[in-house]
C-alpha cells in the first residue's frame, strides 16, 4: 500500500484548488454547514458544481459522475474542507441518487437524476419513526395498494431539513404479514407537495431548526414511485446506509477544525499566557491530532482498498465511530478554549449576536460566537447514520467475528 500522492494526484489537487478559489461563492467563505442558512445558500455551491459536472463525483460516469479515482475524490473533499465549504447535501447525491441509478427503472432515472445533479431538487430521508431508529425494521408506516396508487399512513421523525424538501424517499410497510419484518418493506419516492404530507419542526437545544416530524395521512402516491420491487425495500435501504456511512468520518474537515482550534488557543490566554502553552490544554489538542492522524491513515487504507476494487465494507463503521468521536472532542475543546465567550446564544440560532439579522452586539471574538451551538449540534453525530453503539455491534460481528 502506497500512501504517498502521485505527481498526477498533486497536479489534480492544484487544479481543484484553483477551481475552488475562483468559483466558490465569496459570501459563503469559511461558512460551514449551518442549519439556519437560506435554501439558496445550501444549494449555491451545488449548483455551480452541477454546471461544471462535479456535483456527483462518485456516481458512474454514465449518470454524470466525474470518473475520479477514490484518491481524487478524497483530495476533492480535502480541498473543500480547507475552506469549510457548504457541500451538496447527502440526501440526493449520496443516498437516493445511488439507489435510483442502481435499482430504479429508466423513467425514474430520467425523472430524478438530473435534478439531483443540478441541485434543483431537494430530497429528504424518511426512514426513522418514533419507535423505529436502531431497530429500523420495526417501522410501522403503511403503504396499501389502491389501484394504481399506494395510500400511505404513518409518522416519520428526525427528517433532516424536510422543511426545504421537494421530494422524500420513504420506507413503508407493504406486507404486514411477511415472515420477517425486513421482508415486508418497500422503498417509495414521495413528492412532498402531495396532500396529506405534513412537516412539523422539532426544536433543538441550540435553538436551531434542523429536524422535523413528518406526518403522512392518506397520502396517495402513484405506484410508479416504487423503487425496485415491492417488499424488497430493505435491500435498497441497507445499500443506501453503507453509502451514508462512508464519508461520515469527516477527516479533512476535522483537520481544518484542529488548525482553527490551534489558532484560537494561540489567541486566548490563561494566566496571562497563550492557552496553547498550557500543558494540559496542549496535551489534549495533541492527543486529538494523534487520533486524527491515525484515523486519516485508516481512511487512506480504506481508499487504497477501494482503488484496488474492494468496496467499503464493515470498516466504514470504524471510520464512523472514530470520525464522530473526534468531531465531538473538537467542539468540546473549542468551547473550552473560548470559555464564556462561547455562550452568546439566546435561544434562537437566527439571533446570534454579531450575525447578520441579529439586533444584539457581539460579545467576545468572532470565532467564539457559534462555539456553544456547534458543540450542542455535534452531539448528533454519534446518533445518526446508525448510532455508534450499533456500529460497535457491526464491528464485533463482521470484523472480530464474535
Ligand atoms: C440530528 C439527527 C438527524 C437525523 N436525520 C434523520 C433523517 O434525515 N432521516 C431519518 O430517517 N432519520 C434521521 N435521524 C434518525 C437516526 O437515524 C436515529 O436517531 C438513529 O438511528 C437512532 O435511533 P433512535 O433515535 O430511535 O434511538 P434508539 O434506537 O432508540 O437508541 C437509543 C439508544 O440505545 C442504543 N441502542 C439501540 N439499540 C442497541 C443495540 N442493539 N445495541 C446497543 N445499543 C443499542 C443506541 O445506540 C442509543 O444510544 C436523525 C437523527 C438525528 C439525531
Amino acid at each position: 500500500m502506497n500512501l504517498e500522492f502521485t505527481p498526477e494526484e498533486k497536479a489534480f489537487r492544484e487544479e481543484v484548488r484553483t477551481f475552488i478559489a475562483e468559483n466558490y461563492p465569496k459570501h459563503l467563505a469559511d461558512f460551514g454547514m449551518r442549519e439556519d442558512m437560506e435554501r439558496e445558500d445550501f444549494l449555491a455551491w451545488h449548483k455551480i458544481l452541477g454546471e461544471k459536472g462535479w456535483s456527483v463525483p462518485a456516481w458512474p460516469v454514465e449518470y454524470g459522475g466525474t470518473g475520479w479515482t477514490p484518491t481524487q475524490r478524497y483530495i476533492w473533499s480535502e480541498e473543500n474542507a480547507r475552506i469549510n465549504a457548504v457541500m451538496p447535501l447527502p440526501f440526493g447525491v449520496a443516498m437516493v441518487g445511488p439507489v435510483i441509478y442502481t435499482f430504479g427503472n429508466e423513467e425514474q432515472k430520467a425523472e430524478h437524476l438530473p435534478g439531483i445533479r443540478s441541485g434543483d431538487v431537494w430530497w429528504c430521508q424518511g426512514y426513522s419513526e418514533p419507535g423505529a431508529g436502531s431497530d429500523l425494521a420495526s417501522l410501522k408506516t403503511t403503504a396499501v395498494r389502491d389501484g394504481d396508487h399506494y395510500i400511505i399512513n404513518g409518522q416519520k421523525t428526525w427528517t433532516t431539513l424536510a422543511q426545504h424538501a421537494d421530494w422524500g424517499f420513504f420506507l413503508c410497510r407493504t406486507d404486514p404479514d411477511a415472515a420477517k419484518p425486513q421482508e415486508g418493506i418497500s422503498f417509495i419516492l414521495i413528492d412532498m407537495k402531495t396532500p396529506g404530507v405534513e412537516v412539523k419542526p422539532i426544536k433543538l437545544l441550540d435553538g436551531g431548526y434542523e429536524v422535523n416530524e413528518t406526518w403522512l395521512t392518506d397520502v396517495r402516491v402513484p405506484v410508479e414511485n416504487l423503487v425496485g420491487e415491492e417488499n424488497k425495500g430493505w435491500t435498497y435501504a441497507k445499500f443506501l446506509l453503507a453509502h451514508e456511512r462512508s464519508g461520515i468520518a469527516g477527516v479533512a474537515r476535522s483537520k481544518r477544525g484542529v488548525e482553527k482550534l490551534r489558532e484560537i488557543a494561540a489567541s486566548e490566554t490563561l494566566d496571562g499566557k497563550p492557552l496553547i502553552n498550557d500543558f494540559d490544554f496542549a496535551r489534549k489538542v495533541s492527543q486529538l491530532e494523534i487520533d486524527l492522524a491515525a484515523l486519516e491513515i485508516t481512511e487512506l487504507r480504506t481508499l487504497a482498498g477501494e482503488q484496488a476494487g474492494k468496496g467499503p465494507g464493515p470498516e466504514s463503521s470504524i471510520l464512523k465511530i472514530k470520525g464522530t468521536e473526534i468531531q465531538q472532542r473538537l467542539t468540546e475543546l473549542t468551547l473550552e478554549a473560548v470559555g464564556s465567550y462561547g455562550t452568546p446564544l439566546y435561544g434562537n440560532i437566527a439571533n446570534v449576536p454579531g450575525d447578520a439579522g441579529s439586533n444584539q452586539y457581539p460579545v467576545g471574538p468572532d470565532y467564539a460566537k457559534h462555539a456553544a451551538a456547534t458543540y450542542f449540534n455535534m452531539r448528533k453525530t454519534s446518533i445518526y447514520g446508525g448510532s455508534n453503539e450499533i456500529q460497535r455491534n457491526i464491528i464485533t460481528k463482521m470484523i472480530l467475528g464474535l
